[in-house]
């Protein structure tokens, strides 16, 4: 079964932590081992792993993005957010995290994170446990 984890970003661009709402779903799913997939249904957001502890690497994350992809460098797409659905694929639209004992098997700086690369918006994260 698919779980939803509903995600309201505040900015344009920014990196939100997820994990401790996915270490909760696959707790209560009481998944004893496995993995789990963690997807994205968008097109210009996505969801990644990275470090935790120092909230500056979220930031330079988006910083350098931005550097990469800019805003404006016309793009042919009128909707004017090429850059986002750029980012979006660069990050991608799903992991895979292994669970063991009911928890996610992350390693100690890791947290997973939905990437907002046009925001404010809603957004829906699905999540897929499998037992194995
Ligand atoms: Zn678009």
């Amino acid at each position: 079964m698919i779980k939803r984890l509903e995600v309201k970003t505040s900015h344009r661009e920014q990196f939100v932590e997820i994990t401790s709402q996915i270490k909760a779903i696959v707790k209560a799913e009481n998944l004893a081992s496995g993995y789990v997939i963690i997807y994205v249904p968008h097109t210009t957001c996505g969801v990644t792993i990275n470090e935790n502890a120092d909230p500056a690497v979220k930031e330079d994350m988006v910083n350098t993005f931005s550097r990469l992809v800019p805003r404006d460098k016309g793009y042919k797409h009128t909707e004017g957010n090429s850059d986002a659905h750029i980012k979006a694929s660069l990050i991608g639209s799903s992991i895979m995290v292994l669970v063991e004992s009911s928890t996610l098997v992350l390693g100690t700086w890791q947290g997973i994170f939905l990437a907002e690369f046009d925001g404010p918006r809603q957004r829906t994260v699905l999540i897929r446990m499998v037992h194995c």
